[in-house]
C-alpha cells in the first residue's frame, strides 16, 4: 500500500521546497501539481488562446499529453515530449496556469494523472485541492500558508538571486490576485480539508516545517 501525504496551501508558502525535503527524507516520490498545471498553461499561451476562452482550453486539452518523470529525484514535466521545466516558472505562465485551472476539463485530465501516481507510488504531493479532493484519503494532511507579505518577499528574493528585475510591490499584489482566484474558483477551490492540519510557515524555518509534518507521519 502506498503512503500519501497531501500538501495544499497559497501561492509562496514554501510547500514545493518543504515537501522535497519530507520526500527525501522518507524516501517518497515528490509530486509538483502546479508544474502540471503550468505545462498545460504554456500549451494554451504558444497556441495564442485566450485565458478568458473557456472553449478553447477545453477543446485543446485533447491535444495536449503532460506526464512526469525523475531525474535525480527532481521532477521533470513533459509538455508533448518536451520537457518544459526551463520555461514554466515565468510570471505570464503563473498567470495563465491561475486562469486555465479554473476549467473542468483540464482539471479532469490532470487529477487523474495525479490519483494514478498516489496509487502507484508513495507520494507528498502538492496543490491547492490534494486533500480536499485528489488524495481525499490521504494518510496526512496539511495547509501550508503564510503572510502574503511573507510569501512576496520569498519570491522577491528568488527572482532577484536569478538576476531578474522585480518590484516587491507588483509581486505582493500578484500572490493576491493570484490567491483570490485560486480560492474563490467553481471547481476545487483552495480551501482547508476538513481533517487538515494547518500550519503557518511565517516565523518557522523550513527544517521546522518539514520536522512537524514528519512528526505527523508517526
Ligand atoms: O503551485 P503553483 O503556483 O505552481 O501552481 C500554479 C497554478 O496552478 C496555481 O495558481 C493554481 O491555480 C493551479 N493549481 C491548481 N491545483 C493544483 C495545483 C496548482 O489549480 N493542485
Amino acid at each position: 500500500m502506498s503512503y500519501n501525504i497531501a500538501i495544499d496551501g497559497p501561492a509562496g508558502a514554501g510547500k514545493s521546497t518543504i515537501a522535497k525535503l519530507i520526500a527525501k527524507k522518507k524516501g517518497f516520490v515528490y509530486v509538483d501539481t502546479g508544474a502540471m498545471y503550468r505545462a498545460m498553461a504554456l500549451y494554451f499561451l504558444e497556441e495564442g488562446i485566450s485565458a478568458d476562452d473557456s472553449e478553447k482550453i477545453a477543446a485543446a486539452t485533447d491535444h495536449v499529453d503532460v506526464t512526469i518523470s525523475y531525474e535525480n529525484g527532481e521532477q521533470v514535466v513533459w509538455l508533448n515530449g518536451r520537457n518544459v521545466n526551463g520555461l514554466i516558472r515565468t510570471e505570464e505562465v503563473s498567470k495563465m496556469a491561475s486562469k486555465s485551472s479554473t476549467n473542468g476539463a483540464v482539471r479532469k485530465k490532470l487529477v487523474e494523472l495525479q490519483q494514478a501516481l498516489a496509487q502507484k507510488e508513495s507520494v507528498v504531493m502538492d496543490g491547492r485541492d490534494i486533500g480536499t479532493c485528489v488524495l481525499p484519503n490521504a494518510d496526512v494532511k496539511v495547509y501550508l500558508t503564510a503572510s502574503s507579505h511573507v510569501r512576496a518577499v520569498r519570491r522577491y528574493e528568488e527572482l532577484k538571486a536569478k538576476g531578474e528585475a522585480c518590484d516587491l510591490d507588483v509581486i505582493e499584489k500578484d500572490i493576491i490576485d493570484r490567491d483570490y482566484q485560486d480560492m474563490h474558483r467553481e471547481l476545487s477551490p483552495l480551501k482547508q480539508a476538513d481533517d487538515a492540519v494547518l500550519l503557518d510557515s511565517s516565523d518557522m524555518t523550513i527544517e521546522q516545517v518539514a520536522d512537524a509534518i514528519i512528526k505527523m507521519c508517526d
